[in-house]
């Protein structure tokens, strides 16, 4: 039996990066999962090859910042998949702007990608899982809703909102009996599109990568799977006892 067999895992932002690696992790541990993404290309071809290993996926596309989009979409994914037992919201993005030179526009966009979504998520998954007395929802927030950097103002905020957000819902769960427990993970730098996409707009993207690679103690950066194992590990039953906590991913980064 695999780890996760038999539940109905949802990833928000499934279609690359990350989050792909969390659907392929988890559908090979035995759950049926939903790639939920605004590229809905990008989600087809991580269902195709789940589906070639003998996995089980589908597609649905879900713009994270839409609140109909998501009672909508809870819904559609549990008559599809019949069940609707672990949610990670994943979905993020990651704009380069000091304090000074963030615009508002660049602020309200990271908040409604990074904030509004796991927040709209959190609570539409509450509401499918507590008639069912169970469910894990994981936020993914980052070592930079933790610790401070310079050049990323707006999603610092956004990801430090995750982190004591998930801690809110996570008590109020707990508090109410209602079987769900609510989570954070917090990698550190993984080379996908987004962090060689954002050292594409600075003047030494090589260098940059060199030096956050110089500030993991373990002289390299995670890779995509080491953030789906501990997704994997808050999924499964196995962390039954793991209520709002932060589960730091980042090859010692913070403990310095
Ligand atoms: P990525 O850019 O590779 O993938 C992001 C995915 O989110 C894409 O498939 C994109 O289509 C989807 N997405 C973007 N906006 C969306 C929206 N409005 N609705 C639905 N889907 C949307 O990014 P990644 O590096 O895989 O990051 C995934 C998550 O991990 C993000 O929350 C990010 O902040 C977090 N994170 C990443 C790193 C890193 O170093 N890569 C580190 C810490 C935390």
């Amino acid at each position: 039996m695999g780890r996760v067999q038999d539940k109905v895992a949802v990833i928000t932002g499934g279609a690359k990066g990350l989050g792909a690696a969390m659907c392929r992790l988890l559908a090979e541990e035995g759950a049926r999962v939903a790639v939920a993404d605004i590229d809905m290309d990008g989600a087809r071809s991580v269902v195709s090859e789940i589906e070639a290993t003998g996995g089980t996926a589908q597609a649905f596309e879900l713009d994270v910042t839409d609140e109909a989009a998501w009672d909508r979409v809870t819904d559609e994914i549990q008559q599809a998949l019949g069940g609707f037992d672990v949610l990670v919201n994943n979905a993020g993005i990651g704009l380069i702007g000091t304090v000074e030179d963030t615009t508002l526009e660049m602020w309200r966009r990271t908040m409604a990608v990074n904030l509004d979504s796991v927040f709209l998520g959190t609570r539409a998954a509450i509401r499918v899982m507590k008639p069912q007395q169970s469910g894990s929802i994981i936020n993914i927030s980052s070592i930079e809703g933790i610790i401070g950097e310079p050049v990323v103002a707006a999603y610092n905020a956004s990801k430090g909102g995750v982190r004591i957000f998930t801690k809110s819902a996570a008590l109020h769960c707990a508090h109410s009996g209602y079987g769900i427990r609510v989570n954070s993970v917090h990698p550190g730098f993984i080379a996908t599109d987004m962090v060689t996409g954002a050292a594409g707009t600075l003047e030494d993207p090589e260098g940059f990568l060199q030096e956050i690679t110089r500030r993991h103690p373990i002289g390299k950066l995670p890779e995509a799977i080491d953030v789906a194992y501990a997704v994997l590990y808050l999924a499964s039953d196995e962390s039954r006892h793991v209520v709002g906590a932060e589960m730091v991913v980042d090859g010692g980064y913070i403990a310095q």
